[in-house]
Order: structure tokens, then C-alpha cells, then sequence
């Protein structure tokens, strides 16, 4: 094998599978089986793509990822939120200010991929069923985002005693809490109450960075999304007050990974794309070519993403004891990242687990 590069299976830590339709409100109203079937090819091609591990961020439970253990479908390992906790008029509540309905309307529905609850018991209660579920992490939103409509960006998310409860809580079955959150309020705030990783945080500064780095905060960026939101959410039936809010944070996400980098703090890899644009997903490499070296790149998707999900042994490396998570590129991704980019054409070998998925080393 001349010119090839072995490397360890990618971790993606922020996706969501079930997100099968970009606009959240119609992915809801699918029924289960639609859902089901339509997640099918998102989660193969996934892997087609060098991910072999993903952390879902909301969407996936652990009988997804026990279907994929045991073999019914072939897709990246996943770790579960099961179903995102958010308050009402929060990032996870996707009516319209038009919308005459229940939140609750699509909770028993897999394509509804957020739970809304209010108040310390709730939340607390809430939290507890997800990890009684399998969830193997607890996903909030702290702050306002851009696929709900009806929020603004520099919104905060949930009461700090809610925050406190479910971090309790998610402590208490030796897990963490990953928080949606895109302004310094919001990050200090998730910050100061025990939460572990801040996903997406582009509008951080570098007071607040190194808050993140003085607590071992993570920080996992999600750059490719506003990419594909801006270019393609309206063909995929976005909102426009969503999309109109997509330019609020896109640029801000360069700058916010120089501001992590300068800090000190550990930054992962996420993706965090809907629908349609699940295809995009290794343009995330690209992206962030424009600020990091090829190296830290693939640390961050790799070694890092190993450490958020506390598997450092067993996944993001090539050792003995390890998941045996192992990809072959035709060339060295160190010196041109473009070979982890589109749907996996460079990648000659896919093991995951010891399997091969793709074998065309000969
Ligand atoms: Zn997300």
C-alpha cells in the first residue's frame, strides 16, 4: 500500500439522524415508519463518509443505536440524547408566532426531535425519563437558535435552577450536559452550571473562552450548517425568519474558533445539519481549513470527539484494546484535508468494530 493513510474511524458529535425533513415542524408530523425507513440512508452514508461514531444531538435513542449494534441497519455508532430538552418559546419550540397548537402535539412522534418542559420539577423529571430511556447524555438548549422561528438568537434558554437540576440530575447517572448556546450570556450561564459542552457557541468572546477553559468546558462548533442553511434552507423549506437569522452567526463562526484556540479550550467536531443537507456534512473539513491546520482538524474529529464522549481508549486512536474504528485514505489527509471531504471517494478502507463496511484495498 503506497501513499496510503491509516487513520482512526472519524467521530461526528453533533448530528441529528432522525432530522430526515430540514423544516423541523413538518419532520415532526411524520409518522414513526416514515422516519424510521427515511434515516436509513442518512445513516449509512454517514458512514460512508469516515464516521463511525456520532454523538446525536438530539433525536436518536438507544434502540436506534442498539438496531445498529445488532446489525438491522448500517450506520456510525451512535450516542444518544434521546429527546432535547427545551423551554417554551425556547430553540427546541418550533411553532410559529401564527401557530395555533400544542407543543406537545408531535411528543410521541420520532421525527419530533426536542421535548418542551418548564419549571425545576419538570426538568428534572424530564431529564430522568430521557436517561431511563438510554439517553447517554442530556442535550438543552440554552440559548435562542436559528431553525426555530419564534426565538431570537440572543435569547438565554431555561432558568439557572433548571439548568442546575438537569445537570444534577445527568451527574447523578455518571453522564453530562451538552447545551445549545450561542452568546457569551447564554455560554456563561451553561457554563456556571455544570454543563460540559457548549455546541456551536459562535458568538463566544474571549472572556467567556476562557471561563470554558477554566471549567474543561468543550466547545463543539458546528460550522457547515449556517454553510448549508444559507445556500440551500429556503429550497429545503426553511423558514424565512430562520434563515434571516442564519447571517447572525455564520461569519462570527470562523472568528469563534480562533477565540477557542487562544483560550486553550479543547474543541470538537460537529456538524449539526438537517434534512436534505446531510450530504454536506464533510464540508465541515473544509470550512474550518480556513482558520486550523489539517492536523488539528482531524484531532478535533477524532482524538477530541473520543474525549467529550469519554472513550479516549476505545475510540479517536489505533492501539490495542481500541474499537478497531479504522479508515484507509488514498493519499495523507495531514497534508490535504480535501480527502475527507464529499461522500467518502477517498476513503479505500471503512472498519468499523472490526468490520469492514468498505473494502477496496486491492
Ligand atoms: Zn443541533
Amino acid at each position: 500500500m503506497h501513499g496510503k493513510t491509516v487513520m482512526p474511524g472519524l467521530i461526528d458529535c453533533h448530528v441529528h439522524v432522525m432530522s430526515v425533513i430540514a423544516n423541523p415542524t413538518a419532520n415532526a408530523g411524520l409518522p414513526n415508519v416514515t422516519t424510521a425507513y427515511a434515516a436509513i440512508p442518512v445513516l449509512r452514508s454517514m458512514l460512508s463518509r469516515g464516521f463511525t461514531t456520532v454523538r446525536d444531538a438530539a433525536g436518536a435513542d438507544f434502540f436506534l443505536a442498539q438496531a445498529i449494534e445488532e446489525g438491522y441497519v448500517q450506520g456510525p455508532r451512535i450516542f444518544p440524547s434521546g429527546k432535547a430538552l427545551s423551554q417554551t418559546g425556547g430553540h427546541g419550540d418550533f411553532r410559529r408566532r401564527t401557530d395555533h397548537i400544542e407543543p406537545s402535539c408531535c411528543s410521541d412522534r420520532l421525527g419530533m426531535l426536542t421535548r418542551i418542559e418548564d419549571g425545576v420539577d419538570n426538568v428534572r423529571r424530564a431529564a430522568r425519563e430521557e436517561l431511563l430511556k438510554g439517553a447517554t447524555q442530556i442535550k438543552i438548549t440554552a440559548s435562542g437558535g436559528v431553525a426555530s422561528s419564534a426565538d431570537r438568537i440572543d435569547n438565554t434558554g431555561f432558568s439557572l435552577d433548571e439548568i442546575r437540576a438537569i445537570v444534577e440530575e445527568a451527574e447523578a447517572t455518571n453522564t453530562y450536559v451538552m447545551a445549545h448556546a450561542y452568546t457569551p450570556r447564554a455560554i456563561r450561564r451553561a457554563t456556571d452550571c455544570g454543563v460540559r459542552t457548549i455546541e456551536h457557541g459562535n458568538l463566544v468572546d474571549e472572556e467567556t473562552a476562557k471561563r470554558m477553559h477554566d471549567c474543561s468546558v468543550y466547545a463543539v462548533p458546528t460550522l457547515v450548517t449556517y454553510d448549508a442553511l444559507a445556500n440551500h434552507g429556503e429550497h429545503f423549506g426553511l423558514y424565512p425568519e430562520s434563515i434571516a437569522k442564519v447571517a447572525a452567526v455564520r461569519e462570527a463562526g470562523f472568528h469563534s474558533l480562533e477565540i477557542f484556540k487562544q483560550a486553550g479550550v479543547r474543541v470538537g467536531f460537529g456538524t449539526d445539519l438537517l434534512g436534505e443537507m446531510h450530504k454536506y456534512q464533510s464540508d465541515e473539513f473544509r470550512i474550518r481549513a480556513n482558520v486550523l491546520k489539517p492536523s488539528e482538524i482531524i484531532a478535533s474529529a477524532t482524538a477530541v470527539n473520543a474525549e467529550i464522549l469519554r472513550m479516549q481508549d476505545q475510540l479517536g486512536c489505533i492501539e490495542p484494546g481500541a474499537l478497531a474504528d479504522i479508515l484507509v485514505v488514498d493519499g495523507n489527509p495531514l497534508r490535504d484535508i480535501s480527502l475527507l471531504t464529499g461522500q467518502g471517494e477517498h476513503l479505500i478502507a471503512i472498519m468499523k468494530s472490526g468490520h469492514f463496511f468498505k473494502e477496496e484495498l486491492a
